[in-house]
């Protein structure tokens, strides 16, 4: 079997609500998907999220980037995936964003013409079912706490306050008035996006001391392990790396620092499932708590991959955040399901999920890309 074809579609999803997080307010999701088609008439599907602060992928780039990957891979034997991994890095430099597209596309023709699960590829079922991690995130005290209780109410155990918006003094006392409304045995985390000085962002630990926050992640600026470490060392909340993470490396030198304690690990960051597979053991190795996220506003594609991965590696005690709940009309035929807080995991050959193509015709943008493939 070869690969035939690789097309990048730039979509632009309506969200439910906007998510309002430091430096970025996502009002509409503008994701690629990639679809790759194989001589014997196998379709896979992949997709990455534009994310111009976390990756510095824009749609315009990540299809540009496609493109320009696709001539090494045609005629490609598409399960050779470390093959062409290899080849595409030897092409082109980061872009992890349109890699990671590409490879769960792979995966995807890799799953269905081996009638595997794409978890299976990946390693050993860990666990079947896992907990959902719920962003709050609206960005106004009154919304956030009726989206909270909303939340418990459908059986959410896992909880992600977006903070770094508002002054420090702000931020903590929303962030004790929705750990309240939560109450005990939840596991509680915030999430600053590098919204915080590192002497706000202690303000913040020391205001929030005692409310039931379990982690707090990116509190600083992603290159700042001075701060991290400043920030981790004047609090018993667990600090943990989100923006900062973008290889093994990474992971390595926040252990080191004493900079986190645990992070959150996406496909767009690491260039792929197989590096998440990886980095999540490597955390377990190095005592690191994980926890596998999509960016805001992955539709079930992306949200099936990431899965996938939270099904094998060895410990998500940071739970899973997947985004596809908060877009108003997905790609596929039937949304990944969820319920009451958890999730199973997709047992069908492939990603499991079915894309519907008319679905994203109606979603679809043009992008100013060259393809210069
Ligand atoms: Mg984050």
């Amino acid at each position: 079997m070869q690969i035939k074809t690789i097309e990048p579609i730039a979509v632009s999803l309506p969200m439910l609500k906007p998510v309002v997080m430091a430096g970025e307010e996502v009002r509409r999701a503008d994701n690629v998907l990639v679809r790759i088609e194989t001589d014997s008439g196998v379709v896979g599907w992949g997709e990455a999220a534009s994310a111009p602060v976390m990756t510095g992928d824009t749609l315009e780039s990540i299809v540009s980037a496609i493109h320009y990957l696709s001539s090494t891979l045609r005629n490609r034997d598409p399960a050779d995936i470390a093959g062409a991994l290899t080849a595409m890095d030897g092409r082109m430099y980061g872009n992890h964003g349109a890699k990671a597209a590409i490879e769960i596309a792979l995966l995807d023709i890799a799953g269905l013409s081996t009638a595997k699960p794409v978890y299976a590829l990946l390693g050993d079922k860990k666990r079947s079912r896992m907990p959902l991690l719920g962003v709050i995130g609206g960005g106004d005290r009154e919304g956030d706490l009726r989206d909270a209780e909303k939340k418990k109410a459908a059986g959410v155990t896992a909880y992600k306050i977006k903070v770094g918006i508002d002054t420090a003094e702000n931020d903590a006392a929303r962030t004790r008035e929705i750990c309240k409304t939560l109450g005990n045995g939840m596991l509680i985390s915030a999430d600053a996006n590098q919204g915080f000085s590192t002497a706000h962002a202690i303000t913040y630990v020391h205001a929030v001391r005692g409310s039931g926050v379990d982690f707090f992640e990116q509190p600083v600026a992603a290159d700042d392990l001075d701060g991290m470490a400043a920030v981790a060392a004047a609090t018993e909340i667990a600090i943990g790396a989100d923006e900062g993470i973008h290889s093994s490396e990474d992971i390595r030198r926040h252990h080191e620092r004493k900079a986190a304690r645990g992070v959150s690990l996406k496909a767009i960051k690491l260039g792929g499932l197989r590096a998440v597979t990886e980095a999540g053991r490597l955390c377990d190795s190095l005592g690191m708590s994980v926890n596998i996220s999509c960016k805001t506003g992955e539709s079930s594609v992306a949200c099936a991959a990431a899965l996938h991965v939270a099904s094998v590696i060895p410990n998500i005690a940071w739970g899973l955040t997947l985004t596809h709940t908060g877009i108003a009309d997905d790609v596929v035929a039937q949304p990944l399901r969820t319920a009451k807080g958890f999730v199973d995991s997709l047992d069908r050959p492939g990603l499991g999920v079915d894309v519907d193509e008319d679905r994203v015709r109606r979603h679809r943008v043009t992008v100013a890309a060259r393809n210069v493939a």
